[in-house]
């Protein structure tokens, strides 16, 4: 009898392999630890995407496999705060191949890399790219969690902040990790704060401008915050982790329904 979800850390080996056969999409969240502000927990964004990939797994639970998250992630412009573990681009884009070739090479031939860090993205892109590179009858896609168009119409009729108000510890994270958790989030330490320098083309919001300035963090922020974590609400936090949910559910089951790749001989 499988559990609900189905964690992959608590398979046997031939389970493992019962798993690769039954062409399970293995899911993989990654984040990091990154100071969030005074008043949310460092484990903000690990938890939160552990948290969506766990109720994901749970609903598509014949159809996928979780792995553990990965906790750290690429984090080196917000050194200037205690808090982050950041890990070399290079290093992490490495890590992320080798746990998504490892998974190829006991038989699975479809994975979702759910990323729940922004300064991750392109890199947890680049893994699951050179995983197909390496396994090209392999699909390694890669997603940061509330980005689909569906989410961002939730986004649109849940928010209260202008644009720039939900970028880092901000009222979205604010919100889901109050409905997750409220106990661990201090809402009388909760602040706004919107320094990102935003242009017509450069600025900070959950998804951000076409013109991509990263400047160190400090430089923008005094307390770590970008947005209005002070709009925060375990309501809207429900909604969010709902439309999350529903989306990351939504990859698998897209994945699920792609053929896998052929390479062929070009023709002329
Ligand atoms: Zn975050």
């Amino acid at each position: 009898m499988w559990s609900s979800p189905l964690l992959y850390e608590r398979l046997t080996w031939p389970e493992v392999r019962r798993a690769a056969e039954e062409e399970r999409v293995a899911l993989v969240p990654v984040a990091t630890l990154e100071d969030h502000g005074p008043h949310l927990p460092i484990d903000t964004d690990l938890r939160i995407t552990a948290e969506i990939c766990r109720r994901a797994a749970t609903a598509a639970a014949e159809e996928t496999v979780l792995l553990p998250a990965i906790p750290h992630g690429y984090s080196p412009h917000h050194m200037d705060f205690p808090g982050p573990i950041t890990i070399e681009w290079d290093t992490f884009t490495r890590y992320l191949l080798d746990v998504g070739r490892s998974l190829a090479r006991h038989g699975f031939v479809r994975m979702l890399f759910v990323n729940g860090h922004g300064s991750n993205q392109n890199l947890v892109e680049t893994a699951a790219r050179l995983v197909m590179v390496e396994h090209p009858e392999t699909l390694a896609a890669a997603c940061f969690y509330l980005s689909s168009a569906e989410a961002a119409a939730t986004i649109a009729e849940v928010r209260e902040s202008e644009r720039g108000g939900m970028g880092h510890a901000c009222e979205l994270e604010t919100s889901i990790y109050l409905a997750l958790d409220p106990d661990a989030v201090d809402m009388a330490a909760a602040v706004d704060e919107l320094g990102y320098p935003a242009s017509e083309n450069a600025y900070m919001d959950w998804s951000d401008g076409p013109l991509k300035l990263m400047p160190w963090w400090s430089s923008f922020s005094r307390t770590g915050v970008q947005g209005r974590a002070t709009l925060g609400t375990a309501e809207k936090g429900e909604r969010l982790l709902e439309a999350a949910v529903a989306e990351i559910v939504g990859y698998v089951r897209d994945l699920l329904g792609r053929a896998l790749p052929q390479r062929r001989e070009p023709v002329a």
